[in-house]
């Protein structure tokens, strides 16, 4: 091996292996979720530095519910300017890795984001693009990530 080369398993030993002890051997993430992070990591990244940070050090978005596995934010639109906020216009929430947005009717959305979230790490880095390819076939309504986020609300309703 070249030193280049055993530089670059020293980082990667270093970049995944202590993070690895300490999530896990100290019992801070279970194993499965520790793995899960690092395959939704590379998109998960883009969207946390381009919106949710700066849009919370705004005071766009407002922290309202912290969890172990979750952060729940909630829109403040009336500080969004106006052509943004025309974006918005609709939207109940959406889900992020290990974040859900959310802005009115609460307690079904929550459940029904917080499905999406488990998408998010069940399909890492090929959610948003599996998610668009099904919008463009099933539409919105059928959009199998959707039917499946509608089930889990009608489940969490009944079981809570
Ligand atoms: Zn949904």
């Amino acid at each position: 091996m070249t030193d280049f080369q055993i530089t670059l398993l020293v980082i990667i030993a270093g970049v995944l292996i202590v993070p690895w002890t300490a999530s896990c051997a100290w019992g801070l993430v279970p194993f499965r979720r520790y793995l899960q992070c690092l395959w939704v990591l590379p998109v998960a990244i883009p969207i946390y530095v381009c919106y949710l940070w700066p849009f919370e050090a705004l005071g766009w978005l407002r922290r309202i519910g912290y969890d172990r596995d979750l952060v729940t934010y909630s829109v403040e639109l009336h500080r969004w300017p106006r052509w943004l906020r025309n974006l918005w216009l609709d939207w109940d929430g959406h889900a992020l890795p290990g974040a859900i947005v959310v802005y009115g009717h609460w307690s079904d959305v929550l459940r029904h984001e917080r499905e999406h979230v488990e998408q998010w790490y069940r399909w890492g880095v090929l959610f948003p693009v599996v998610y668009g390819i099904y919008l463009l076939r099933y539409g919105y309504h059928d959009n199998p990530f959707e039917v499946e986020a509608r089930k889990a609300e009608l489940l969490r309703a009944t079981r809570s």
